[in-house]
């Protein structure tokens, strides 16, 4: 057996109920089968191997008061994947179903996906099953400073540099900046996300929806097409979904959906102009419901379902998803049912969106698939600039963020079609994405030697 066939079957082994990271081990490992030919030097140094074992797993208590004086426990982790080419780095995230195993996922793809951004950060991902839904600010507060006073000792601006993720947006990167500066005495660049007042980046917090339809705007040139006139599905509502939206309708595009874990609406409009103005100030300042739009504007609501289900149960017609709320939201009869429907282009948004059989439906369908690693790595790569302009004390303006940012993303979209026409099969996003983030980190390991 090779050696990536035995390191699959050994995560498996090893850790059975860490379902998301064994799918995710599973889908890397699986394009990396021709490095391994390629590279015996790999093989011999057991990287694959070392590869999937975490550095370094962080568990812990966090005990905070809620607005009744009660005492509530949480959970909180911190997965340091790797550092072989820079400081670890990764996201936060704080939603109910945060377990080890969708950490360890996050923090493995995190790896590739930051090494395929040319910038030198390695891989991490962290959070807690605290919910911040329905808490009142001072709640949160008192959540994200309990959180800090544990992860403090662990983290820094040259080891350890944590963000945003689901439930971890302006708000809470505020609480926790600022409960870190008060315990170390410092203001460094620790965290990225932070607000502009206080070493934030511009154009960070629309970073990942923006770079999401670049790399989307790339695809579609393969084959001599642009975001003009074209439907775009859009799921969840949060920070990806909100700018990724806001993109689509600056290049043209009409976005007809979007969904939070209530519900999904519909408006075949197209949602911009002040209804895209509703929904910013809805999610992001009066914190409410995604349902809200649909009474507002008299469109259509599927509580319960997600724009998938919609899709296939109702046979709406749509040309390019992007998937922008959680890990395997689309399963194969929805991807089936987009196919059907004319889709011909799906660039993930959110991390893992599709499952591995719905990659699979994409793939033999010839439609344009953009793994999350490549078509969201505009978040973390506007992350690593504000790490550099948070280093040099200076800020830049929006447009040269806005025009790294887009460099980047067309330097990810030829990264990956490189690897592909190179070990692979041209167009293979997915094989090339891995392939090509992977080759970096792999010889950084080797040049290290067994640590
Ligand atoms: P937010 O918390 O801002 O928004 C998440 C949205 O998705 C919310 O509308 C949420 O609804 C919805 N959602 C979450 N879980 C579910 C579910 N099980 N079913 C239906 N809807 C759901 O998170 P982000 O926009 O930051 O993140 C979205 C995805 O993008 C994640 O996979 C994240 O890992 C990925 N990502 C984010 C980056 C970033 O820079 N923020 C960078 C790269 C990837 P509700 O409010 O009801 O929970």
């Amino acid at each position: 057996m090779s050696m990536i066939k035995e390191t699959i079957e050994k995560v498996k082994k090893k850790d059975p109920e860490q379902l998301e990271f064994i799918q995710a081990v599973t889908e890397v490992l699986g394009t990396l089968e021709p490095t391994e030919k390629k590279h015996p030097e790999f093989v011999k140094a057991a990287l694959y191997e070392r590869i999937v074992e975490p550095d370094r797993q962080i568990l812990f208590r966090i005990p905070w008061v809620d607005d009744k004086g009660q005492v509530q426990v949480n959970r909180g982790f911190r997965i340091q994947f790797n550092n072989a080419i820079g400081p670890y780095k990764g996201g936060l995230r704080l939603h109910p179903s945060v377990n080890l195993g969708i950490i360890k996922f996050l923090g493995f793809e995190q790896i590739f996906k930051n090494s395929l951004t040319t910038l030198p950060m390695g891989g991490a991902k962290g959070g807690s099953d605290f919910d911040p839904k329905f808490k009142s600010d001072d709640e949160v507060m008192r959540f994200c400073q309990a959180f800090m006073r544990e992860l403090y000792r662990h983290i820094g601006p040259d080891c350890d540099v944590p963000a945003g993720d689901i439930g971890v947006g302006g708000r809470e990167i505020g609480y926790l900046y600022g409960y870190y500066k008060k315990i170390v005495n410092r203001h460094e660049g620790v965290l990225t996300g932070k607000g502009l007042e206080y070493g934030g980046s511009l154009i960070r917090p629309e970073a990942t929806g923006y770079g999401l339809v670049y790399f989307t705007a790339e695809m579609l040139a393969t084959r001599k097409m642009d975001l003009k006139g074209k439907t775009v599905a859009v799921s969840g509502a949060g920070n990806v979904a909100q700018y990724a939206i806001e993109k689509v309708n600056q290049l043209g595009g009409k976005v007809i959906s979007l969904c939070d874990s209530d519900s999904t609406i519909v408006d075949e409009e197209g949602i911009s102009g002040k209804k895209f103005d509703f929904v910013m100030e809805l999610k992001n300042v009066k914190r409410g419901r995604i349902k809200e739009y649909a009474e507002k504007y008299k469109t259509q609501c599927f509580p319960g379902k997600s724009i998938w289900d919609v899709i296939k149960e109702k046979g709406l017609k749509v040309d390019i998803a992007l998937p922008s709320a959680t890990q395997n939201e689309i399963n194969k009869g929805h991807a089936e049912a987009l196919v059907k429907n004319g889709c011909f282009c799906v660039a993930e948004g959110a991390n893992m969106p599709c499952n591995l059989d719905a990659i699979k439906v994409f793939q033999s369908s010839n439609v344009l698939y953009g793994p999350a690693k490549a078509a969201n790595a505009g978040g973390v790569a506007t992350s690593g600039l504000e790490m550099s302009q948070n280093s040099m004390r200076l800020n830049w303006t929006r447009e040269e963020v806005d025009n790294r940012l887009l460099m980047i993303m067309k330097s990810i979209h030829k990264s990956c079609l490189d690897a592909a026409s190179t070990y692979s099969e041209a167009g293979d996003y997915l094989a090339g994405a891995n392939i090509a983030g992977f080759i970096k980190v792999a010889k950084s390991m080797l040049a290290y030697g067994i640590v």
